[in-house]
């Protein structure tokens, strides 16, 4: 009786493991709705580098969810489900090569008497890279716009505060600028270099800015944005010291398309035109003599949210500024759009260099709202922040791979979310 009760136990654990698909080795089934005459595809993912491209399937169309990068050559089937009882001409573990472009996948029922083809497409970039695609990004008027001077929105993510000991520098690595950009599909990342706080690069400048560095030549390489963020609420009480730290950015990374610079991420309450404008100016006249043309990101009073005091004065001693719009979407809302949405109409280019989800839930409307919003104005923005603190809007869970290679499972809800935004951004 035993071992009867076992053997039931084991066949329950079976179609279960089939049904929620998440089984590597065994070929999956639906267990509840087919018939024998079935002949469906009812899911199929692949895996290429350990990230997987989801399909939808819809009355025979087969599509992926995000386009591969340019140089993907092989991939896997991670899983699939069909018919029950059906039988397929590929399964699970199955290499695919997407040089061949079009590969058939056909599932005959059961019976035998119904036969489906399903034509598998691979959407590849027709580019190397985003950088490539886009080059040196301008300001013209208040937008973004690249080498061919069309408008650009990118859709990113922010590194946390580079600070000695508060947890988020473990991910400043190469290794998780390389995952973005494949799993999450991410085309512009900001290092938020910590300056006054404890740890920061007051503190110790060599360690916090090779942090930095790591992900701005990783960037680099990879071919992705980069905004290189002095993370500062109080720059103006220490502008000599952003002036030498972006002189010596200038001078190392100047001549590439891929670099932003953000001069100050957010005042607080001090004063556009007598405090920040000034400082602003300070740091833009030094970054210029070295580097003349990339973006210049200037944070706005109030957490950079006052924009349209900026739009009331801005800053006319360089081309290529651009001012910063932060929000978190369980504060900030249709009155900051519409606060912005005046800033754009004056002229100035917005740039959303950090915002936050409300955290712990998927179904978050008023960030649906701010994307919408977003893509009808074409901004970019960086989600906050690339960590696993135990807080709101880390993307990963506490204790999460330093490397990247973040399945499902290790991402918090707000990751989840934020991934789903990044991943059909450019569509
Ligand atoms: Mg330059």
């Amino acid at each position: 009786m035993r071992h009867i009760k076992l053997l039931i136990f084991f066949l329950i654990a079976s179609i279960y493991s089939c049904s929620v698909g998440d089984s590597d080795d065994d070929f999956q089934k639906d267990p509840i709705n087919d018939k024998s005459t079935s002949a469906n595809l009812i899911s199929l993912n692949i895996e290429y580098k350990s990230s997987i491209f989801n399909y939808t399937i819809n009355e025979g169309v087969v599509e992926m969810d995000r386009p591969m990068p340019f140089d993907a050559d092989e991939v896997i089937i991670k899983s699939m489900i069909i018919s029950s009882g059906a039988t397929s001409n590929k399964k699970v573990g199955d290499k695919l090569q997407i040089s061949s472009n079009v590969q058939e996948i056909v599932i005959t029922a059961e019976d035998g008497s119904t036969k489906k083809t399903y034509n598998l497409t691979f959407e590849v970039n027709d580019y190397t890279s985003i950088v490539d695609k886009h080059g040196l990004l301008q300001v013209n008027g208040n937008k973004i716009v690249d080498k061919n001077n069309e408008a650009v929105s990118l859709a990113g993510n922010s590194f946390f505060w580079t600070n000695n000991n508060w947890g988020g520098l473990k991910y400043y690595k190469a290794s998780v600028v390389s995952w973005l950009k494949l799993d999450w599909n991410t085309t512009i990342v900001r290092a938020a270099m910590g300056v006054e706080d404890s740890g920061g690069y007051l503190d110790d400048k060599l360690s916090n800015k090779n942090r930095l560095k790591v992900i701005v030549e990783a960037a680099i390489d990879q071919g992705l944005y980069v905004i290189i963020d002095w993370h500062s609420h109080h720059a103006e009480d220490n502008t000599e010291e952003a002036v030498e730290f972006f002189k010596e950015m200038a001078t190392l990374y100047g001549n590439h398309p891929n670099i932003i610079y953000e001069i100050y991420n957010e005042p607080l309450d001090v004063s556009w035109n007598t405090v920040i404008k000034p400082y602003a100016e300070t740091v833009i006249s030094a970054i210029r003599k070295i580097d003349p043309d990339n973006i210049i990101v200037v944070g706005t009073p109030e957490w950079s949210q006052k924009v349209d005091l900026a739009a009331n004065n801005p800053i006319t001693s360089s081309d290529n500024i651009a001012y910063t719009l932060h929000f978190y979407s369980v504060h900030h809302q249709q009155w900051l759009r519409d606060r912005a949405k005046i800033a754009l109409d004056k002229g100035i280019a917005l740039f959303i260099t950090e915002w936050g989800t409300i955290g712990y839930t998927q179904n978050d409307p008023e960030t649906d709202k701010w994307m919408k919003w977003c893509k009808e104005n074409s901004l970019s923005h960086c989600s906050w922040a690339v960590n696993d603190k135990v807080e709101e809007w880390s993307i990963v869970k506490e204790g999460a791979n330093s490397n990247g290679s973040w399945n499902d499972d290790k991402l918090t809800e707000s990751g989840k979310l934020t991934r789903s935004i990044n991943r059909k951004w450019l569509e």
